[in-house]
């Protein structure tokens, strides 16, 4: 069926109907073209057309303000100065730059956050290339870099040190000591987006604060949390987002196919694995284990979750407890290949020794497969953020997937596949949650720390109920959103 496949690939389907530039020379980034052949079926959402031509401004804009260019220079000079923006013209060239920081989920999903704010807001999002981003992902503008020029002021010496709510140009603070006006605009500014912002921190997309944040020539965001569920409640953004993204549950399967591209090592790492172990099965099926909290580890009570849940939503077979099996095996048996991702390799050891020793009920052949279990999480470490973003790729080319509540790894994993998770609880006190998982209704990840209220006129309704297609998550007990 490959070939098959490969036959009646159009270029225009490798380049997942537009959504991605044929600018590019093939060989720099192989993943980029070859990724679609990991989908065996293709995605079931298509990128809408003025998705693709505002991509395609952005590519433009993107090499006009680019690294390398005068109008960057000039935007950095003026850094210098830092003079008071309120009444002047407002450049061309406008950016955001993106904070790495914690693990390699939260940051993909907040890079595909704060790229979605560039395009919505025209600006040109820049990377902190301080870490590994290059030794993981492939340039995504043709013609130019989105990597951060090392020697960027705003991240030398104490810059780096200093970007914590206390930063006296960190947007909430200043709206708290209302020192931040229409008539004092500054020339760069901080946005917290981490799990511990404040709401004036939370609330830097509604309008009134867009109004004078658009003028502010740099803004630098560190963020943990995949924001675009709340970037619906700002009216303007609203209104250009249904256009983008008709289908809403799309947004960061398609900002992610668009953006995200292993490197030629990553990529190498996820076609061996796949075709060693994967590509002969009939059917695949993803798990994957993240447990949180103090010691983390292999536990028993996960174990379990992982049985019962696997087995009550038909995604495994029970095991066949008779003495003589009353399944036909004449004929030949599927094989069902099971692809564990987990920092403990106790859960598939197990796992294996279940369907090793026994024969299923349904006569299906089980093979479990995991390819890394590191046990610490080392991220900036580049061989071990390699094998974390290799094995989220290889999560979302199975056909069903089952994540951890709660975690960034497993959000980017099945949104990226275009699969409806099914979601395993988080347990408590060491038990068993029941039922143990949930089968999500979206396929987006969720915002773990939202507002908890809307922008202007919303201003007293809970960020839950403002709209109907931005909803509560399933898998956390307190706010989150989502959309549906
Ligand atoms: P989250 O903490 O689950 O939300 O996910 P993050 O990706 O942000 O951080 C967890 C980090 O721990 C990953 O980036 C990896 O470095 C490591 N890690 C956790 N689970 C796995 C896994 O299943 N496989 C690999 N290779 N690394 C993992």
């Amino acid at each position: 069926t490959t070939n098959d496949a490969k036959k009646s690939e159009t270029p225009r389907d490798t380049l997942i109907g537009g959504l991605l530039t044929a600018d590019f020379h093939e060989g720099s980034c192989l993943s980029r073209y070859q990724k679609t052949s990991l989908y065996r079926k293709p995605s079931p959402y298509k990128p809408s057309e003025y998705l693709i031509s505002k991509l395609r401004s952005y590519e433009m804009l993107h090499r006009r303000c680019g690294p390398d260019t005068k109008a960057y220079k000039d935007a950095t000079e003026s850094l210098n100065r830092d003079e008071n923006y309120a009444s002047k013209e407002n450049g061309e060239c406008r950016y955001i730059v993106w904070v790495a920081g914690y693990g390699l989920g939260n940051r993909i999903l907040t890079l595909a956050s704060v790229f979605l704010y560039a395009l919505l807001t025209e600006r040109i999002i820049l990377v902190d290339n301080r870490k590994d981003v290059s030794d993981l992902l492939c340039e995504p503008f043709p013609g130019t870099s989105w990597l951060l020029p090392l020697d960027f002021k705003l991240m030398q010496y104490p810059y780096v040190y200093g970007y914590n709510k206390e930063y006296p140009r960190c947007y909430g603070t200043m709206v708290n000591n209302h020192s931040i006006n229409s008539s004092s605009i500054p020339a760069h500014l901080y946005l917290h987006i981490l799990h511990d912002s404040r709401e004036s921190d939370k609330m830097f997309f509604c309008q009134k604060d867009q109004d004078l944040i658009n003028k502010v020539p740099w803004l630098i965001v560190q963020a943990n949390v995949y924001f675009v569920p709340s970037l619906w409640f700002n009216p303007t953004f609203q209104t250009e987002l249904t256009k983008l993204f008709p289908q809403k549950e799309s947004v960061f399967h398609h900002l992610a196919r668009y953006l995200f591209h292993p490197t030629n090592q990553v990529w190498d790492m996820v076609t061996t694995y796949y075709n060693d172990h994967l590509s002969k099965a009939d059917e695949r099926l993803g798990i994957q284990i993240r447990v949180f909290g103090d010691p983390a580890g292999y536990f028993k009570h996960v174990m379990n979750q992982i049985v019962a849940c696997t087995q009550r939503e038909k995604l495994l077979p029970e095991l066949d407890t008779q003495e003589e099996s009353k399944v036909n095996i004449s004929k030949t048996p599927k094989l069902k290949a099971v692809l564990v991702t987990s920092l403990f390799p106790e859960y598939s050891e197990n796992l294996t020794k279940m369907y090793w020793k026994q024969p299923s009920s349904t006569g299906e052949i089980v093979e479990v497969y995991q390819p890394s279990g590191e046990r610490v999480q080392q991220t900036d470490t580049k061989i071990h953020d390699q094998k974390a973003l290799a094995e989220m790729y290889l999560l979302s080319s199975t056909d069903n997937i089952v994540t951890s509540a709660r975690s960034t790894f497993g959000y980017v994993s099945y949104s990226l596949g275009g699969l409806k998770p099914w979601l395993l609880y988080q347990p408590t006190n060491f038990t068993t949650p029941d039922p143990p998982c949930l089968r999500s209704t979206s396929m987006e990840p969720c915002f773990l720390t939202p507002p908890s209220h809307g922008c202007e006129a919303d201003w007293r309704t809970n960020s839950g109920k403002i709209l109907p297609f931005v909803r509560h998550c399933e898998d956390i007990m307190y706010g989150g959103l989502k959309l549906h």
